[in-house]
């Protein structure tokens, strides 16, 4: 359940709900609002009466939770999440982000062309997998922490800060040396153990959806990472596994304001995964945009025809950079501001 405190509530009101919730074994969560304080409450309802502790000092209204996410929801907290990246970027806020960068990191000279290339069109965080189990084993498998420290030095170069995909928690450490950002894949979405532990690091986490999740999974598996104590998941929708065939996934646009009604978290779209077709990106991206997402996360490689993976959907710098003058355009329309 959910306990909305008063305007006028006090600290001692809010400790004294508290207080109750935990003596009858309830999980607290507090998230102290612009202009009240919820109280989010995971336990046995049997365990207390909800008009009585409406009854309390300084408390609004106690809502029952619909929905089996609870801290993912909107009901827990009413404002829009922003997830604080550098000082500088927060994903959620008028700034609309996007992440650009090639699917793996190859070698040094690819990534940085990439670093600065991207940079230079408006994009305000490089992406690159340094980790890249594939469907086969015998395709590239990543540069590993070679790919890391080469990630590193295009941070330096390029001053974005750098998201890169975690694949097993026992890399989490030492991903985060590096990792301003961490990315969740579409794969391990529902990869519980490291759902867990990617609510103990500092970092935010970019949590995809899985090929075949549905939008409550999803949210249950944000929930994951937030009951385990980080606040700081931003959703993306790469595309869901559909019958049509001519496009590598079906990318889900109407994730974006189903999202948004149920949760306060951002949520950013991959219109690359989504399509698997470079000349389709910028269609889906505009898309995007006008259906209220927060951000992007776009593949760009220097020479998309030697990419080692995900070449055909991979944009060129140039066309990357026609891409984001489209989006130019089009922020002001939805109330959006573009590096
Ligand atoms: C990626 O972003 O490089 C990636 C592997 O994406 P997904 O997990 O969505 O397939
Ligand atoms: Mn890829």
């Amino acid at each position: 359940m959910i306990v909305v405190m008063q305007k006028e509530a006090t600290e001692a009101d809010i400790e004294a709900v508290r207080e109750r919730l935990t003596a009858a074994g309830f999980d607290i969560h507090l998230s102290p609002g612009v202009a009240r304080t919820v109280i989010g409450a995971i336990g046995d309802k049997t365990r207390i009466d909800p008009a009585s502790l409406e009854a309390m000092t300084g408390v609004d209204k106690v809502v029952p939770i619909l929905h089996p996410f609870k801290l993912a929801s909107r009901e827990f907290h009413p404002e829009n999440s922003v997830v604080p990246v550098t000082e500088k970027i927060a994903i959620g806020s008028r700034a609309f982000h996007i992440i650009a960068g090639p699917c793996a990191v190859e070698g040094r000279e690819q990534l940085l062309e990439a670093a600065l290339a991207v940079k230079e069109a408006g994009a305000t965080m490089l992406r690159g997998g340094a980790y890249k189990p594939r469907t086969s084993p015998y395709s590239f498998q990543g540069l590993e922490e070679e790919g890391l420290k080469i990630l590193a030095e295009a941070r330096e170069a390029s001053s974005l800060p750098v998201v890169t995909e975690v694949m097993d928690p026992r890399y989490l450490s030492l991903i985060c040396e590096y990792a301003d950002v961490i990315q969740v894949g579409a794969r391990n979405m529902q990869n519980f153990f490291l759902l867990r532990e990617l609510g103990c690091v500092p970092k935010p986490v970019l949590l995809k959806r899985g090929p075949a999740a549905t939008i409550e999974e999803w949210l249950l598996a944000a929930e994951y990472i937030i009951a385990a104590g980080n606040p700081n998941v931003i959703l993306c929708e790469r595309g869901i596994r559909t019958f049509e065939t001519y496009t590598r996934n079906t990318l889900d646009l109407s994730a974006i304001p189903v999202v948004k009604k149920l949760s306060h978290l951002p949520v950013i779209v991959d219109p690359s995964h989504g399509t698997g077709k470079w000349a389709l990106v910028p269609a889906m991206a505009r898309a995007a945009l006008a259906a209220g997402a927060d951000g992007l996360l776009v593949e760009v490689h220097p020479h998309p025809g030697q990419a080692l993976s995900d070449g055909p959907q991979s944009l060129t710098p140039a066309n990357f950079a026609a891409m984001v003058n489209e989006l130019r355009a089009l922020a002001p329309v939805m109330n959006r501001d573009l590096a």
